[in-house]
This record gives structure tokens, sequence and C-alpha cells, in this order.
């Protein structure tokens, strides 16, 4: 049976902590925040690899069980983009550059707006990879996917990244749109963090 009950989030971003927090508070885990940030290359070309990079660095830098998310949208008629590149994908030559004004977020939803014109195929999902290092040898991992459409208009102030054109399939919301919760409940995110929850309440961590 686990123990471990307290866990350092790997991860500058705001947003993601904040859902990683909201996540796992219901399921008895505590977040503990990073004393400051760290810059990790995520040179890896997978999730799972890039979340591993992550989690390990987290956990040498600070001496604490690390948790990381490496997660992004995979987008049918434009695959591999943004896939792993999710988060400087305004930034790559594929598509064309875009300037991240007002922000990387933003940027990101408009050169993938202009990217699907015109295509019908609009199917897209998210892909969370996560992972726990507690020291050589104690990894935990888990994934967790949800499928969608990309929509053509930005909607809903909610959430980051590209939440605002993504329409969970049976949903009419963008995740944007949806209460936190609901979000949590369909989410990539959600949905690994749950698995790595159950795996470690059965481990010995
Ligand atoms: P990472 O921090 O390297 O894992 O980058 C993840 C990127 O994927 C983010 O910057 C977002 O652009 C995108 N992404 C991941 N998860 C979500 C989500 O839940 N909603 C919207 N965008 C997301």
């Amino acid at each position: 049976m686990g123990s471990l009950k307290k866990v350092l989030v790997a991860s500058s971003n705001p947003k993601k902590v904040r859902e990683i927090e909201e996540i796992l508070r219901p399921l008895g885990i505590e977040v503990v925040k990073p004393p400051r940030p760290l810059e990790v290359e995520e040179w890896a070309n997978t999730f799972f690899g890039n979340a591993y990079l992550k989690a390990k660095a987290y956990y040498e830098a600070f001496g604490i069980p690390a948790l990381a998310d490496d997660s992004g949208l995979v987008v049918e008629a434009l695959k591999p983009y943004p896939g792993v590149y999710s988060a400087r994908f305004y930034s790559l030559e594929e598509f064309g550059k875009e300037e991240p004004v007002p922000s990387a977020d933003a940027a990101n939803v408009r050169k993938l707006l202009r990217a699907l014109e015109g295509k019908t195929d609009r199917r897209a999902k998210f892909v969370s990879a996560v992972v726990l290092y507690a020291g050589e040898g104690k990894v935990l991992a888990a994934e967790g996917e949800v499928e969608g459409t990309i929509v053509g208009e930005p909607r809903g102030g909610g959430g980051f990244g590209y939440d605002p054109v993504f329409v969970p399939k049976g949903f009419e919301q963008t995740f944007a749109e949806m209460e936190p919760s609901l979000k949590h409940s369909l989410s990539h995110r959600g949905k690994a963090l749950r698995r790595l929850a159950e795996l470690l309440k059965n481990c010995d961590l």
C-alpha cells in the first residue's frame, strides 16, 4: 500500500499546476510547488519521454518525489503537429510563424485555426502523459486522452492553451466554456492523474 501523499509538481505553468492540484486534492494527494522554476530541455519526441525528463530533473534539483505532466493536442489533419510541439507551435516554421501576441496561447490558437482553414477533418485529441519520479527505479507513469473536434472560432474564458477551440466528443461547449470540475472529469489530464493515483495506492512508494 502506497504511503506517498505529497508530490512536487514539476511545472512552471501556473494554470497547469492549478489543474493538477484541483484533480489530485480530492484523491488525497497534496501538491507542493517548486521553490523556483527549473529550465528543463524537453528533447524527447514522445509525451512520456518529456514527462520523464521533467520529473527526474525536478527530483534531482529539490530532492522531493516529483510529478510531471507532458501534454499536447494531436490534430488528425496536421499530424505530427502541434503534438509534442504544442506549447511552441506558434514559433515553428511549419504552417508559418506567429508572434506570441498577446500570449503564446493566443498565437498557438490563431495558427491552429489558420492551418485548418478549409479543412473538413477537424478531429483532434488531447494527450497527457504523467510521470512520478521518486528516485532511481522508483517511477510510475500513466496516460490519458480525450477525443474531440476543433471549432472555427475561440469560445470561453476558462482553462488555458487550446481550450477555447476544443470541444470534447458528446458535448457542445469548448473546454474553456466549462466549469473546471467538468473539464477535469473528461480531460486527458484528469484521466492520466486518476490512473496514476490508482497505481500509487497499489505500490510501495
Ligand atoms: P507542456 O507544458 O510542454 O506539456 O506543453 C503543453 C502544451 O499543450 C500547453 O502549452 C498547451 O498549449 C497544450 N495543452 C496541454 N494541455 C492542455 C489543456 O488541458 N488545454 C489546452 N491546451 C493544453
